[in-house]
């Protein structure tokens, strides 16, 4: 990942449009594990904007305070931690016909090292 949508989130749909990789889901998609909830950042899609700007485009866009929080990176570390959240409903990670779930160790994404791991760890607010 990524960065994280909570349940503060009012749907607005302002943050979709921003994301430059398509990562962010309706609440009515079929493909959110909160459907008819709120919003979702899939994280197998997520780059924390690296490569497109310098701080998270759906942070600066979202109206609500604590509704796009960081998460962890998709990196190989975190492996069973997106593997137990996707188990607990937390993510509902991308099935690949051929090469199966997408977790970290099929693809890894990019993030922005300069967050640190206690501001991931708490899902502090994506300040931008
Ligand atoms: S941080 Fe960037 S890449 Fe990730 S969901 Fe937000 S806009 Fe998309
Ligand atoms: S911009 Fe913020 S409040 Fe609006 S849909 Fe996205 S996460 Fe939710």
């Amino acid at each position: 990942m990524a960065v994280m949508i909570t349940d503060l989130c009012i749907n607005c749909g302002d943050c979709a449009p921003e994301c430059p990789v398509a990562a962010i889901l309706e609440d009515s998609n079929e493909k959110n594990p909160h459907e008819g909830q709120y919003f979702y950042v899939k994280p197998e899609t997520c780059v924390e904007c690296v490569g497109h700007a310098d701080a998270p485009r759906c942070a600066d866009a979202c109206p609500t305070e604590g509704s796009i929080v960081w998460d962890m990176p998709y990196t190989t570390d975190y492996e069973e931690y997106y593997m137990a959240g996707n188990e607990n409903g937390t993510y509902k990670i991308r099935e690949h016909k051929k090469k199966g779930l997408m977790l970290p160790s099929v693809k890894a994404q990019l993030f922005m090292d300069e967050i640190s791991t206690e501001m991931r760890e708490s899902h502090s607010n994506v300040a931008v």
